[in-house]
């Protein structure tokens, strides 16, 4: 892999092979870091970084519900992205905050110092080429979600993606494009990394928040675009089986956009392609980078 040149660690922009971290720092052993990842795009007026605040405020969001103090403020840790991006002379298209409990003690509960960096590299399609229209096979998966009051599924903390990790490892061994796993309740949770949505006569069926999910911005994004496009949207439980029998199927998130799904558990989706109503909405979300959908609640942040 090409790394980028810059990364800002604690302050101030450093090369990237000088941006390190102890091998006693907390986060390492025992998962004690919160992240975000963000996506910036080329539009027609020029460079955006898409929902920065939204993101960066979840950063911090996550930071609470783990008891991590973050010694900057929001509009520091926004600045910090924009600054990395420049660094790198734009070449990028994804952001990657992150804050984590360094070296300081090795007790569960010890007070380290929080460190915080933001990194920025080439993402591209996370889940490979041509996906967005042609789709994934994906499987449920033989892990389970974390059940409520054990590990929190609303903060997107490191610790959180050994669940991911095991989800998409058995996923891709299994020759799968992506995993989706149930909540401890046995009702749908979420992808690996995504959320999910079915479509069931023209209507979004998407998992509540309450399925142990990551609440997804593009999630939240899908479903703002789709209500003001007079599409119906419903969060509600539910089971396993609707993932046979929808008429279309698809998960999204930050790295894998809006992605089809066209089988699962080798059971054929609908008519097992992008289905129209997919289409529409991936229409209306890149339509805000190319124009076409107007940006009404100010997602777009130009690169400074
Ligand atoms: N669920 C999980 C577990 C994720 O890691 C992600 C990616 N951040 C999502 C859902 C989608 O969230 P977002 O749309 O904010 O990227």
């Amino acid at each position: 892999m090409q790394y980028p040149e810059w990364i800002w660690q604690n302050g101030s922009i450093k090369r990237w092979a000088e941006a390190t971290t102890h091998v006693m720092s907390h986060a390492l052993h025992y998962g004690s870091s919160v992240f975000e990842g963000i996506r910036t795009y080329d539009t027609p007026n020029g460079p955006i970084i898409f929902r920065l605040n939204d993101h960066n405020q979840r950063l911090f969001a996550s930071a609470k519900i783990y008891d991590m103090p973050i010694p900057y403020s929001l509009a520091q840790i926004n600045a910090a992205c924009h600054e990395v991006i420049k660094a790198n002379g734009h070449s990028t298209d994804y952001l990657r905050p992150v804050a984590y409990r360094g070296l300081g003690g090795f007790g569960l509960s010890a007070d380290t110092p929080t460190d915080v960096a933001v990194a920025t590299w080439k993402m591209g399609q996370y889940l490979g080429p041509s996906v967005l229209e042609e789709g994934i096979d994906a499987c449920v998966s033989s892990w389970q979600r974390f059940a409520p009051n054990t590990i929190p599924a609303g903060a997107k903390a490191g610790g959180n993606y050994l669940s991911g990790q095991l989800v998409a490892r058995e996923a891709r061994r299994l020759g799968f494009g992506e995993g989706i796993a149930l909540a401890s309740t046995g009702l749908l949770s979420e992808g690996a990394g995504e959320n999910l949505f079915l479509v069931f006569n023209g209507a979004l069926h998407t998992t509540p928040v309450s399925a142990a999910l990551l609440n997804g911005l593009t999630r939240n994004t899908i479903i703002t675009l789709a209500r003001d496009a007079g599409i119906e949207v419903v969060e509600r439980d539910l089971p396993r089986e609707y993932l046979y029998l929808c008429d279309e199927l698809f998960m999204c998130g930050t790295a894998a956009e809006i992605t089809p799904i066209r089988s699962v558990d080798g059971r054929q989706v609908g008519s097992g392609r992008r289905g129209p109503v997919t289409e529409r909405i991936q229409e209306l979300f890149f339509g805000l980078f190319n124009g076409k959908t107007a940006d009404k609640y100010g997602w777009l942040e130009a690169v400074k």
